[in-house]
């Protein structure tokens, strides 16, 4: 039987604000969509935390036995610079600044960004479709929107009525913002723009002269504005009513806000079921983002090259540290708390590589089908990753205990605890055990032989020989342990 039939997920909804049980649209199978990073720089670790937690929302719904279609775009046109319409699409100012061709900027980014996952560990969504590649379901959303009465033209430009889609829908749904509000906040822009009202949002922007990034439409030659595209490919993907869609918090509004807006117009209902939003990122207090220069680049600390770092530090060691936070919490990075985590995923990749040569006994001391529950529970509560890193360390508690001898476990209990293990460390949380490739098989040799020669001191009472083979070993970070099974090493 499929695991997600006996396991009743629980999620937090952004647009009902509480934890909901999980009904998906349509039974065993799950449509989630992700707004995908806008390629115009380098992701940064900020980027990093929102797309590694729907990585493991993902990982967990497979585990689940769920059939997920899992749709994460590549904005590639018509994010501008800032929120209000206004500004320099992002991709088109780079490729001035750098003297280049836009899709040169495109490229380059999303070749960046699929290296970083690839050395993070994510595993790839279903489809990867871009903004530059549905230019014509674009236009073709913008003229439904124009025949339902809620977008309007204005010198090559369409703008979506907000003031008019308010008063039989709600505008600010999602982010709870009044639309007075709205208005109050955006007044300063009057006159810089064309729009009829200051919260009313882009569809389609007439190109000026030297936008290359332009594509013909019934309005003008242009581009399609940043909010539509998920929109058009969330539906042309997975329907016009999907189970979850997710993003960063800072995309609420008024990215999501739109989204709901455009989609709403066309389909008469809500787009999706469970909205679902991360939260920030910080370094040095302040949110990580690339516009202020606050970030750390994800190669930077793989090669440890930054100087808010002590040192380098592998890719699993940022996913351990990003699970031991709750997603829906905000996340202080700093180089201390990095190595903190590296403490805690050292202690549980230690405990693993011992896991299956534990020896078994006729009965068990340890209750383990309850801790499989307890980790089921966990993630099936929002997702929540750091209580369910609180249950894998009673896991490695178990793993010692058993080894010294003060607790027991049977063969049959020995495969679901192992299982269940490996499956929640490595499946689900996506971890790899970067320890095993660091000690080489070279390593692996030289201290076998340094084991086979105290072993051979000790029968011949050469303890003086044997006590500092074992003390050397230590002193450079290798510790021997002795067991039933004969002796055993790690690193630190
Ligand atoms: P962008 O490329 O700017 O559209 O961002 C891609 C994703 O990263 C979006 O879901 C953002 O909400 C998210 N994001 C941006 N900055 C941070 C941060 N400091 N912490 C967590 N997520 C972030
Ligand atoms: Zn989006």
């Amino acid at each position: 039987m499929e695991l997600y039939k006996e396991n009743q997920l629980k999620i937090y909804n952004s647009l009902s604000k509480t934890k909901e049980a999980f009904k998906p649209v349509h039974d065993g199978h799950i449509g989630m969509y992700v707004c995908g990073p806008t390629v115009y720089s380098n992701a940064h670790l900020g980027n990093v935390r929102t797309f590694m937690f729907f990585d493991v929302a993902f990982r967990y719904f497979l585990h689940l036995g769920y059939k997920v279609r899992y749709v994460r775009n590549i904005t590639d046109a018509g994010h501008l610079e800032n929120d209000a319409d206004e500004g320099e699409d992002r991709i088109a100012k780079r490729a001035r600044l750098e003297e280049i061709e836009p899709m040169e900027v495109v490229q380059r980014y999303t070749v960046d960004f699929h290296d970083v996952l690839k050395k993070y560990n994510f595993l790839p969504p279903s489809i990867e479709p871009t903004a530059t590649g549905h230019i014509v379901e674009q236009i073709e959303m913008i003229k439904e929107i124009i025949d339902k009465g809620l977008g309007y033209e204005i010198n090559g430009s369409v703008y979506f009525d907000v003031v008019a889609y308010n008063k039989n829908n709600h505008y600010g749904i999602l982010s709870g913002r009044k639309i007075e509000d709205a208005i109050h906040n955006t007044r300063t822009l009057d006159g810089q723009s064309d729009k009829k009202n200051p919260q009313d949002f882009a569809l389609w922007k007439k190109a000026g002269e030297q936008h290359i990034m332009r594509w013909p439409s019934p309005w003008s030659d242009g581009f399609p504005g940043w909010h539509l595209e998920c929109s058009v490919m969330s539906s042309k993907y997975l329907g016009s009513q999907f189970d979850i869609h997710g993003g960063g918090m800072d995309l609420k509004f008024p990215h999501h806000e739109c989204e709901i807006a455009q989609s709403r117009t066309c389909s008469g209902h809500d787009p999706v079921n469970y909205w679902m939003h991360t939260n920030m990122l910080l370094l040095n207090g302040q949110k990580m983002a690339k516009s202020t220069g606050n970030f750390i680049l994800p190669d930077e600390i793989l090669t440890g090259d930054n100087k808010v770092l002590s040192k380098a530090f592998s890719a699993s060691v940022v996913r351990f540290f990003n699970m031991q936070a709750n997603y829906r919490s905000i996340l202080d990075f700093s180089s201390d708390a990095l190595e903190a985590s590296e403490k805690g995923y050292l202690k549980l990749m230690d405990a693993l590589s011992s896991l299956a040569n534990l020896s078994t006994q006729n009965s068990s001391s340890i209750n383990i089908s309850e801790w499989k529950q307890k980790c089921y529970a966990a993630m099936n509560d929002d997702f929540n990753t750091p209580v369910l890193i609180s249950h894998l360390f009673e896991g490695v508690k178990f793993i010692n205990q058993i080894k010294e001898d003060k607790a027991s476990i049977t063969a049959e209990d020995l495969v679901i605890f192992a299982t269940t293990m490996n499956a929640f460390v490595f499946d689900v949380l996506g971890l790899l055990n970067d320890v095993k490739e660091q000690s080489s098989d070279k390593i692996d040799g030289v201290v076998a032989l340094l084991i086979k020669l105290r072993k051979e001191a000790r029968e011949n009472k050469e303890w003086e020989l044997s006590d500092q083979i074992r003390d050397e070993l230590l002193a450079i970070g290798i510790q021997l342990k002795d067991g039933r099974e004969g002796t055993t090493y790690s690193m630190s």
